[in-house]
């Protein structure tokens, strides 16, 4: 069989080094040609040994400078830098695959180019389809490239609904931890401090992602990104909470069946599924054991309870650049909650002010995406 010839855009972070255990148990299938991160370069270079990785983009240009200067990379390694660094990365002749998985708005045009030279994309930030999922499915589409969901929602749901066609599809079933607060009452929300937030029982993730866990913006964001992906309406997307984190979402079709996905919580499964996609491996860590009791339970997510997540699906519903907005405000007032400056239950708040100054409209440009982004965060910091 052919090797897949891999680009890791975003080696550094917590996708990346998954990324990697997955690649680390199938050296003889996949290789890695290209990585890049936005400023850790003495981790990239440990990666670009062990990997026998030539082509290495850094984002930020001082760390670039220092990474070239200080001769921890192997002979004959190419450092790219900014933007247009990782876009050379992404458009590595020998790769037939990019994993998109840089965070922020700063994996968009690599993606993009990555894209228009033909490679199949796994998508694992939240940016590529929420602010761009137009021009990104308009593009693939184009090209004929596959996008590859790694979120294990949607990754789940990418699985269950195969090769079936959208008309037999009825609705799309993402499941939720819940996050932190999933007992809470809203009493207990408006008092929770930062290191309250960051106890996500099931995943281990950054802290802002902990925190849209908590406030659920995080699955506002997925259904968002789901609508992009499945080519369905927000309606048609339900969200339901599943404390065991065990199923990963579910695709109802027309005839009433449910397809489940089902895995340990780790990322490996998603991320190997998108690396070898359609052919199947053997995993790297333990799945499912069925001789061991295992409960699954499901409830209805409460909507009075999560308002970022009633904020989102009117974003989903309106779409154009609301998404956009939605996501940035958030970041913005999630970094706001994580310096004590404002109380956990006014994020949505912030998001909500936010979004009051944004007249829905189609964007027609990524670029009038991302100014509709950077406004966005301008007009968040200001209603802090
Ligand atoms: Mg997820």
């Amino acid at each position: 069989m052919t090797m897949r010839n891999i680009v890791l855009l975003g080696a550094t972070g917590s996708i990346g080094e998954n990324t990697l255990k997955v690649l680390d148990g199938h050296r003889d299938k996949a290789r890695l040609v290209g990585v890049a991160a936005r400023s850790r370069w003495r981790k990239l270079a440990v990666i670009a040994e062990k990997y026998g990785v030539r082509r290495v983009a850094i984002f930020d240009e001082a760390a670039a400078r220092e990474a070239e200067r200080s001769g921890a990379f192997p002979a004959g390694t190419r450092i790219f830098s900014g933007e247009d660094g990782l876009c050379e990365v992404a458009e590595t002749p020998e790769a037939n695959l990019v994993v998109s998985a840089v965070v922020g708005t700063r994996g968009l045009r690599p993606t993009l180019a990555a894209i228009r030279s033909r490679k199949d994309v796994a998508v694992a930030s939240k940016e590529i389809l929420v602010l761009a999922g137009k021009f990104v499915m308009a593009a693939a589409r184009e090209r004929g490239v596959k996008i590859l969901p790694v979120d294990s929602e949607h990754n789940a749901v990418f699985q269950c609904i195969g090769a079936e066609p959208r008309r037999h599809v009825d609705r799309i079933i993402l499941t939720a931890s819940g996050g932190v607060f999933r007992d809470a009452t809203l009493e207990e929300m408006a008092r929770a401090r930062p290191c309250d937030a960051l106890k996500n029982p099931n995943w281990a993730m950054g802290p802002k992602v902990t925190v849209d866990s908590a406030t659920m913006a995080n699955k506002g964001l997925e259904l968002i990104e789901a609508t992009q992906l499945f080519g369905l309406p927000e309606e048609k997307i339900d969200i339901v909470v599943h404390p065991q984190s065990i199923v990963h979402s579910m695709v109802k079709f027309a005839d009433g069946s449910v397809l489940a996905q089902l895995a340990p919580p780790s990322m490996t499964f998603p991320i190997q599924n998108c690396l070898f996609y359609p052919r199947r491996f053997g995993g790297v860590v333990p799945s499912l054991d069925f001789s061991q009791a295992l409960r699954l339970d499901f409830r209805a997510p409460d909507y009075g309870k999560y308002k970022c997540l009633r904020l989102a699906r009117a974003c989903s519903r309106r779409g154009g650049i609301l998404p956009a907005v939605f996501n940035a405000a958030n970041e913005i007032a999630v970094d706001a909650f994580l310096r004590e400056r404002i109380p956990f239950l006014e994020i949505p708040e912030i998001v909500e002010r936010t979004l009051e100054a944004f007249p829905p409209r189609e964007p027609e440009t990524l670029e009038d995406v991302l100014a509709a982004d950077a406004e966005a965060r301008r007009i968040a910091a200001e209603r802090i």
